[in-house]
């Protein structure tokens, strides 16, 4: 089967992989000239963590990744420890897989190096999907350099504001939510020693918060803070060099450790966050031969850290439906279309998509929150304690048809 993706971020890498281990002819498209990640970080639950384990990238993510000890949830405003989950070992032993922090570009870069042994699969920059038409026997991509393509199936994962949903549900951009991530990498040892983490720090505040955890085998430091306000202009895309002094006026009267983090890095990146409600069913997912992943099917708020958690899952329940194996033809008719392999990645995958959608939402709303909300929140976490912070439906099971 040939499988045409658009899209070469985390996600389309990630269902590039998978749908190559599965047996088919793969055709990547990416629109910008190079393929390449944001300088930032991204945590991956033992759920993600499992999916690339069983694509053999094992030692791969270990050379890369830092695994956090813990997780400490601490007050922006006193400093205060709120509350701790543990991590490291502890994850391993109630998940069987670690949690693990890795910078983006090396997370990309091994998904692009995982690709390099399926000499039928092609990767292709410069190569922006315009628009597809589908019919009876495939789909045909018309692209912003060669000719048009033919494939039997199109997964878009092109991001938020992918153009193969618009073009398949028609139902306007994405919204903006009104709040603002600032994100820095800086090398650890050109901190103070009092500054330097190992473990996943999440300060939260009123309409504000911070979180930092250890990249690059714990040698750099990510950080990213959150706080309301708007940007002029186009949304789209928003990716640009901040003004520290903006997320610092915005942080002023937060406790010591946390201002003094933030004075101590000086070159910041900007992103407008944007949203979509969560989705409504399986159309949402996939629709007659085509299918949306990642970011394009369910963009979210990065308040639970799983997006593109969600994303490696969704490649691979994409790679199983589409998967040539005896394991995939034990589950399915061998018989059975196309159309019915992507209703069967739908229906498998878009629950969850929404679940996690739904849970980053109410945790941006817990995270800065004020008044009794706020102090609902902090009570919950000294006397829950690990129960709080801890979520076994999301870590344990990835919720894998078959
Ligand atoms: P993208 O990464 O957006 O990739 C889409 C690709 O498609 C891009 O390469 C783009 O150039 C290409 N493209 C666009 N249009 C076209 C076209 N017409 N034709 C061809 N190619 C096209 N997730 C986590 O799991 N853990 C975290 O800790 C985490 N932290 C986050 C922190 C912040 C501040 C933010 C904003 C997000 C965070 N996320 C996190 C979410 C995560 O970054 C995304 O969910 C994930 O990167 C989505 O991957 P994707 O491949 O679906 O989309």
């Amino acid at each position: 089967m040939r499988v045409l993706i658009a899209g070469g971020g985390i996600g389309g890498l990630s269902a590039a992989l998978a749908c190559s281990i599965g047996g088919n002819d793969v055709r990547l498209f990416e629109r910008s000239p190079e393929f390449a990640e944001v300088g930032a970080g991204i945590q991956l639950g033992p759920n993600a963590v499992k999916l690339l384990h069983g694509w053999g990238q094992a030692d791969a993510l270990r050379s890369v990744a830092a695994f956090p000890d813990s997780l400490e949830v601490r007050s922006a405003v006193t400093g205060g420890a709120l509350g701790r989950l543990t991590l490291g070992k502890s994850a391993v032993q109630r998940y069987g897989y670690p949690y693990a922090t890795v910078h983006r570009a090396d997370l990309h870069g091994l998904l692009l190096a995982a690709l390099k042994p399926y000499p039928q699969t092609t990767l292709g920059c410069n190569m922006g999907l315009d628009k597809f038409l589908q019919d009876a026997d495939g789909v045909t991509l018309h692209l912003s350099a060669g000719g048009p393509v033919r494939g039997e199936v199109l997964v878009g994962a092109d991001g938020l504001w992918s153009r193969v949903r618009s073009q398949l549900l028609n139902d306007g951009p994405p919204i903006a939510t009104g709040h603002l991530a600032y994100r820095a990498l800086i090398p650890q040892a050109s901190l103070p020693p009092a500054l330097r983490s190992g473990c996943i720090v999440a300060w939260v505040g009123p309409k504000l918060h911070v979180v930092q955890y250890p990249v690059r085998g714990g040698e750099w430091l990510n950080v990213v803070g959150i706080v309301h306000g708007r940007v002029d202009g186009s949304l789209d895309n928003w990716n640009h060099a901040a003004n520290a002094s903006t997320l610092r006026v915005a942080l002023a009267g937060m406790c010591s450790p946390l201002q003094n983090l933030i004075q101590a890095i000086d070159s910041w990146r900007l992103w407008a966050l944007c949203r979509r409600a969560p989705m409504h069913g399986a159309y949402e997912q996939a629709k007659g031969r085509v299918a949306l992943l990642g970011d394009a099917a369910h963009p979210m708020l990065p308040y639970l850290a799983q997006g593109a958690g969600m994303a490696i899952e969704d490649a691979a329940e994409l790679g199983r439906c589409l998967g040539q194996s005896p394991q995939a033809d034990a589950v399915f008719d061998p018989h059975s279309d196309i159309k019915s392999r992507l209703q069967r990645y739908a229906q498998a995958r878009w629950q969850r998509n929404a679940r996690v959608q739904a849970r980053a939402l109410l945790n941006g709303q817990i995270f800065h929150a004020s008044g009794l909300v706020r102090w609902g929140r902090d009570l919950s976490m000294k006397w829950g304690g690990e129960r709080v912070l801890d979520l076994p439906w999301l870590y344990r099971d990835p919720g894998l048809a078959g």
